[in-house]
């Protein structure tokens, strides 16, 4: 994730609407993928100081503060690109839910930013039935005196043909944790749901019907085996033995789609964290970090197999790095993982993947 700077010389971060230091407004231009700090006009329109052109805050940014895109004023859309794409947003009669709803869109904002970078396309149910729609839904619970009794109706976080349904209680820390603790899992995050479900409908769109898929099969397993009793089976007698030896994680075992998206989402951790320390000049060993997001164009970047490596081995220094980091400050590992080489080799696959298709 990159920064950027505002007129008075501030830095200005992704998640911003408001410089702290001269008090411009701030909003994601979503025409050219950056932020920028805004004047506005006499006729109320906010003039970008990165390009002088003029915006509109999306609506959900000026009516309800839960977004901080802007649209070009020539657009006719009111929502912005990542806006247009919610198709079911909570019930905001509970207040509490304004907040969770927020990060939803934060989370989704975050994902899309990478997946642009990565110049994946992205296409919305108005263009496709099989487009691209999320849902923020909350569970149906039975309540005495104010208190969940019982879950009347589970939401199940998932994708289906383009639909990606998000839990609401996943944008609650300590419901999220808790569940991560059943779970028996190392990693839960929101960031890491909306990555791992866009894996599904990414699936979709650059393996089913390409001819992809038979390299597909060679390395995560024939996906046309029962996906319902592989859950089953997963369930109620964990993850197969040696996991480890071939999938990233523990679920990643528990079916070829599940392998996709899991080894999808670390991509897309990997991508985005190597940004973020290229962008703050990290160097480990007296080099500089590659980043594979550099330039906004990744399908210039070299093909070769020793880029790759070099990708992998700097996230696996990195990645030691930020879980030492964060033992010292007594939190837990940021990335409790360790990638096996046939993990490599899927990675790798995702890779080459994104380059062609970017
Ligand atoms: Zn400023
Ligand atoms: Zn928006
Ligand atoms: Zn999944």
């Amino acid at each position: 994730m990159k920064t950027y700077s505002c007129k008075c010389g501030n830095t200005l971060y992704f998640v911003n609407s408001q410089c702290l230091s001269c008090q411009r407004v701030v909003g994601f231009l979503s025409d050219e993928q950056v932020i920028s700090a805004c004047d506005i006009d006499e006729h109320g329109q906010w003039i970008a100081c990165r390009n002088g052109r003029a915006y509109r805050p999306c609506k959900n940014y000026s009516d309800h503060n839960v977004c901080n895109w802007l649209v070009p004023v020539a657009v006719d859309d009111h929502l912005c690109p990542s806006c247009l794409l919610t198709d079911t947003i909570p019930d905001l009669s509970k207040p509490e839910n304004m907040k969770l709803w927020f990060r939803m869109e934060q989370a989704k904002r975050h994902l899309l930013y990478t997946i642009n970078k990565l110049e994946l396309p992205v296409t919305g149910k108005s263009d496709n039935i099989h487009g691209l729609a999320f849902r923020f839904l909350e569970d149906e619970v039975e309540t005495l005196y104010g208190r969940e009794l019982t879950i009347k109706k589970l939401v199940l976080t998932g994708h289906s043909d383009g639909v990606i349904t998000i839990n609401l209680k996943e944008a609650e820390a300590a419901k999220r944790i808790k569940m991560r603790e059943i779970m028996n899992e190392r990693y839960r995050t929101l960031i890491g749901h909306f990555r791992h479900e866009s894996g599904h409908y990414y699936w979709d769109r650059l393996i089913k019907n390409s001819n992809k898929l038979d390299d597909f099969r060679a390395l995560f397993g024939d996906e046309r085996q029962d996906y319902q009793a592989s859950l089953e089976r997963y369930y109620a007698e964990g993850p197969v033995a040696d996991w480890h030896h071939h999938c990233i994680s523990a679920y990643a075992s528990m079916h070829p789609w599940e392998d996709w998206a899991e080894t999808w989402a670390h991509y897309l951790h990997m991508v985005d964290t190597l940004e973020t320390a290229h962008e703050y000049e990290a160097s480990l060993e007296n080099r500089a970090l590659s980043n594979p997001l550099s330039g906004g164009q990744p399908h210039t970047l070299s093909f070769s197999e020793d880029s790759f490596n070099t990708l992998l081995d700097d996230w696996e220094k990195l990645t030691t790095l930020l879980n030492a980091l964060n033992r010292s400050m007594g939190l837990d590992d940021a990335y409790p993982f360790m990638i096996p080489p046939r993990a490599r080799e899927k990675l790798h696959f995702i890779h080459l993947l994104v380059r062609n298709t970017g």
